[in-house]
C-alpha cells in the first residue's frame, strides 16, 4: 500500500501548455512539510514528499523531480548524505538540490555544498527568497 505522504499533490490553477516544474520535498518533521508543500503548490508546483532519507533516494531516482529540498537533520539517513548518494548515481546527479536547515551555524552551508547541494537556505522559510533560488537552479539546469 503506497502512503499517503507519496501522494503528488498538483496545482489546481496551471495555465494549459505550461510545463509543471515538480519538486520533492524531502523533511522528516510533519508540520514542516506539510506547509511548504502547501506553499509551493500555491506557486504552481508539483510537489512530491519523502519522509526521510531513504524515501528520498527511491522517490528520486524513480520520479525524477526538477528539484529537490531537502532537510539536512533526519533520523537515519540525514540530508548531507543522501544528498552526497543523489550526487553519485548517475540518474539523479544532474537534479538540483537546496539544502533547508534550521541550524544558523556556520559550517552547516560549507558542508551541504561540499556533499553536493547546489544551494542552501535556513528555515523557517522565507518563500519569497527560496522561490529566487528555486528558480534560479530550474532556469540553470533544465533536466531534458
Ligand atoms: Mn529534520
Amino acid at each position: 500500500m503506497v502512503s499517503p505522504n507519496h501522494d503528488v499533490e498538483r496545482p489546481s490553477r496551471s495555465a494549459p501548455g505550461v510545463l509543471v516544474k515538480r519538486i520533492l520535498v524531502v523533511e522528516d518533521n510533519e508540520m514542516n512539510r506539510d506547509a511548504l508543500s502547501r506553499r509551493l503548490v500555491r506557486q504552481g508546483y508539483a510537489v512530491a514528499l519523502a519522509v526521510d532519507g531513504d524515501d528520498a533516494l527511491k522517490l528520486a531516482a524513480a520520479t525524477r523531480p526538477d528539484l529537490i529540498l531537502m532537510d539536512l537533520s533526519m533520523p537515519e539517513l540525514d540530508g548531507w548524505e543522501c544528498a552526497r548518494r543523489l550526487k553519485q548515481t548517475p540518474a539523479t546527479a544532474s537534479i538540483p538540490i537546496i539544502a533547508l536547515t534550521a541550524h544558523a551555524m556556520l559550517g552547516d552551508r560549507a558542508k551541504a555544498l561540499e556533499a553536493g547541494c547546489d544551494d542552501f537556505d535556513t528555515k523557517p522559510v522565507d518563500l519569497a527568497r527560496l522561490l529566487g533560488k528555486i528558480e534560479a537552479l530550474l532556469a540553470r539546469n533544465p533536466i531534458p
